[in-house]
């Protein structure tokens, strides 16, 4: 079974595909880490985010080893990758690794922006996370000074509209709820509500599957 976690909702997705992913012994990709990861190579490099043939190429070397590297967290690598992120050609290149990724037995969580529309549009169950603004940058300045990192709410509110707002309306692979995505807001919701609900959502739509 493959399951698609998309949506805007960010740092609390991480979490929550992670637990789902626990909870059906299956494999968890946080595609966001992937564009994190080239995003940070390329400002390590000092190269211009808008450097396409570069970002290609750093996109083609990535080692997936280095997926939990604590500073791809930070709120500047996040911004960095919404800019990466946005050019087609470093979409492309990493199409195969999320499908192969998802296609291993014996089964997986992927988590991200075009999971259900693009990578996988076949996924056994879609879920599109949404979160109030203001709930998710409250939350996101939390994780940072979590992390000992400076975090100013109101500046954090910003970063997450403007990121919003160019993963929305981007031409490739734009941030968009695929038909059949389920939506889960989860505004108001701990995060052990939060994995309860998705964990209703995917058995709703495997019940009614065993009746057709
Ligand atoms: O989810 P996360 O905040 O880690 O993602 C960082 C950025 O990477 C997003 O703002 C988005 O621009 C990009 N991204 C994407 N497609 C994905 C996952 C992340 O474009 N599947």
């Amino acid at each position: 079974m493959i399951i698609a976690i998309d949506g805007p909702a960010a740092s609390g997705k991480g979490t929550l595909g992670k637990r789902l992913a626990a909870h059906y012994g299956y494999r968890h990709l946080d595609t966001g880490v992937i564009y994190r990861a080239v995003a940070k190579a390329m400002l390590d490099l000092g190269a211009d985010l808008a450097d396409e043939a570069r970002a290609v190429s750093v996109a083609m070397e990535l080692d997936p080893e280095k997926f939990g590297h604590p500073a791809l967290k930070s709120q500047a690598v996040g911004d960095a990758a919404s800019v990466i992120s946005a050019i087609p050609r470093v979409r492309e290149v990493l199409v195969s690794f999320q499908r192969q990724f998802a296609a291993d037995p014996p089964g997986a969580v992927l988590d991200g922006r075009d999971i259900g529309t693009v990578i996988c549009p076949d996924a056994d169950v879609k879920i599109f996370v949404v979160a109030d603004p203001q709930i998710r940058a409250r939350r996101r300045t939390l994780e940072a000074r979590a992390r000992g990192e400076d975090a100013d709410e109101a500046q954090v509110l910003a970063d997450i509209l403007r990121r919003d707002e160019r993963d929305r309306n981007r031409a490739a692979a734009p941030l968009k709820a695929a038909p059949d995505a389920h939506l889960l807001d989860n505004s108001h919701l701990d995060i052990e509500s939060g994995v309860r609900a998705a964990i209703d959502i995917v058995e709703a739509v495997r019940a009614g599957r065993q009746r057709v």
